[in-house]
């Protein structure tokens, strides 16, 4: 059963890249959302424009970083909160 759901999210991914690629009114919206939500390092809404929200927040409470406002990937080293700290 997770096998396929997995493949529906696949699907879900590639069928949203082709709305981007054909310009698809809202599709490019919905990426410049998550980007400006990851510029804000707001957690919330990233996980809300995901295509699997459930996946997302699973994934992010599976591995919480030290501190809120980063991810796991690059923790206290994060280029996007080191650059909101010298803009
Ligand atoms: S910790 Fe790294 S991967 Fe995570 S938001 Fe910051 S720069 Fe991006």
């Amino acid at each position: 059963m997770e096998d396929v759901r997995e493949g529906v999210i696949a699907a879900r991914i590639a069928g949203h890249a082709a709305d981007i690629a054909k310009g698809i009114p809202g599709a490019i919206e919905r990426d410049i959302a998550m980007a400006q939500a990851r510029k804000r390092l707001d957690w919330e809404q990233q996980i809300q424009l995901s295509l699997d929200p459930a996946r997302a927040r699973e994934l992010r409470e599976s591995s919480p970083p030290l501190e809120d406002d980063v991810c796991t990937m690059c923790g206290e080293l994060c280029a996007i909160r080191h650059g909101k700290v010298s803009s």
